[in-house]
């Protein structure tokens, strides 16, 4: 989609580092990490935010939590844990509106909000 900060990296032109691409998902490293490691993985189907998913995208955000763990397996932090935060909306905090899964690794993670 014009003008979406995602779709532009998608299509190359924003530059990022890539950690993963296949046909339908793209994992790049966030520009501002808030961990060690910290990795956002995006569909390259433009969705805008998880408040918006429809039935026919049940299967690609499936194959998103599939893509984190095989990461965290090629980045050898599956042992020691990770966290997956998707941002949704204003009082969620989303700035970016191309629905993006925010994962983080690399130490103990800190203060848990749930749980
Ligand atoms: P949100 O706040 O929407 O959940 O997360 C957006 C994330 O995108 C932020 O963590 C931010 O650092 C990251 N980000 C924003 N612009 C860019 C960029 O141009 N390149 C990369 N790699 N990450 C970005
Ligand atoms: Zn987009």
């Amino acid at each position: 989609m014009k003008d979406c900060l995602f779709c532009k990296i998608i299509n190359g032109d924003i530059p990022s580092e890539k950690v993963y691409e296949d046909e339908e998902i793209l994992a790049f490293k966030d520009i501002q990490p808030a961990a060690p490691i910290h990795i956002l993985v995006i569909p390259k189907k433009h969705i805008d935010s998880l408040a918006n998913i429809e039935e026919d995208d049940e299967k690609i955000i499936g194959k998103i939590y599939m893509v984190i763990n095989k990461i965290a397996e090629d980045q050898q932090f599956k042992d020691k844990g990770y966290r997956v935060i998707v941002n949704c909306g204003k009082d969620g905090g989303q700035e970016v509106m191309h629905l993006h899964f925010h994962l983080l690794a690399g130490k103990p993670l800190g203060e848990k909000i749930v749980g």
